[in-house]
């Protein structure tokens, strides 16, 4: 397939190592760019730009094929090895500890996008290195491109966060990222001096806490979905920016209402995927269920004067 999507992805695809208080699964699908499109695909097409080694066999693929994502941009390297993350949750399943990281095929990732991936119009720069993120972000002629990060390229690559970070008109991410990006303990101060290098959107994810959005001159916020068991939070951010980014390109528009429903949209899709391991959940989904919670939202939130 060499169409153009309206939403292309650039993140992991990974095999991850789970451990939570419920349960663990030392084989588990992940990544940023899997997760997110997954979620994305409820909502309009969606390509993901990513590599894998041999060991992502042909079942692991079919998540892709199920749910009809564009996989032109996904390369294969003979003989590598897939992203590998493992990770541990107490029972603040807020906070995921990372135990190991193996970059692997990510190592010397050049991605190169096919002529139709260019003119995606909606695109987001999933959890991965900076570099990588803009490498990507350089080739796509978008309208509208967001992108999330995480504690350790903070950490260990923050020049060039801060360059992509320039680039992108919408930031997503996690409040104790924003606080730690920012050097700032309140957050809406966090908020404000994120705004300022280059973002005109900044949304933040706030686990059981719900999400929060700025812009320079406005403010939404929204609970999460009251879930009784939460079993694995691994891909809620990206479960989140999917239902986000597939609902505005569904949309094909970016005014204040429509990235308010967006935000309820991401949350919906963030309180499923928790549900269960990995994307198992998503997999079983049905657009029903998405509209469901997404009128107890309004619900949940609704008051009048
Ligand atoms: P989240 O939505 O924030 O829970 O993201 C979870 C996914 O991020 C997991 O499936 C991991 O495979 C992936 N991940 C963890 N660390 C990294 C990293 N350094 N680079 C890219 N992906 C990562």
């Amino acid at each position: 397939m060499s169409s153009t999507c309206p939403l292309l992805v650039v993140g992991s695809v990974a095999i991850d190592a789970i451990k939570t208080p419920f349960g663990e699964r030392d084989r588990s699908l992940g990544g940023s760019g899997l997760h997110f499109s997954v979620s994305a695909s409820f909502f309009t097409e969606v390509g993901v730009v990513a590599v894998i080694g041999d060991d992502f066999t042909a079942e692991d693929e079919s998540v892709f094929h199920e749910r009809k994502i564009n996989i032109s941009n996904l390369e294969r390297i003979p003989g590598g090895k897939t992203f590998r993350w493992a990770g541990e949750y107490g029972f603040d399943l807020n906070t995921a500890k990372t135990l190991d990281t193996q970059l692997n095929v990510f190592a010397d990732f050049k991605p190169k996008l096919s002529e139709a991936a260019k003119k995606t119009p909606f695109l987001f720069l999933g959890n991965i290195q900076p570099t990588l993120q803009r490498e990507v972000r350089e080739q796509v002629d978008c309208k509208f491109v967001a992108m999330d990060t995480m504690n350790l390229w903070i950490e260990i690559a923050r020049e060039e966060l801060l360059k992509t970070i320039a680039v992108v008109d919408a930031m997503i991410i996690n409040d104790a990222e924003a606080r730690e990006l920012a050097g700032e303990s309140n957050l809406i101060k966090a908020a404000r001096k994120i705004i300022g290098w280059g973002p005109k959107m900044l949304v933040v994810k706030r686990g059981e806490y719900g999400a929060a959005f700025f812009t320079k001159d406005s403010y939404f916020a929204i609970p999460a979905y009251p879930l009784e068991s939460v079993f694995d939070p691994t891909g809620a951010g990206d479960s989140f920016a999917g239902g986000f980014m597939g609902y505005l390109a569904q949309s094909d528009k970016i005014d204040d209402a429509t990235v308010r429903r967006a935000i309820i949209y991401g949350s919906t899709m963030a309180s499923y995927n928790v549900e269960e391991f990995s994307c198992d959940r998503l997999r079983r989904l049905t657009p029903q269920e998405i509209r469901d919670r997404f009128h107890q939202f309004k619900e949940f939130t609704h008051f009048e004067i």
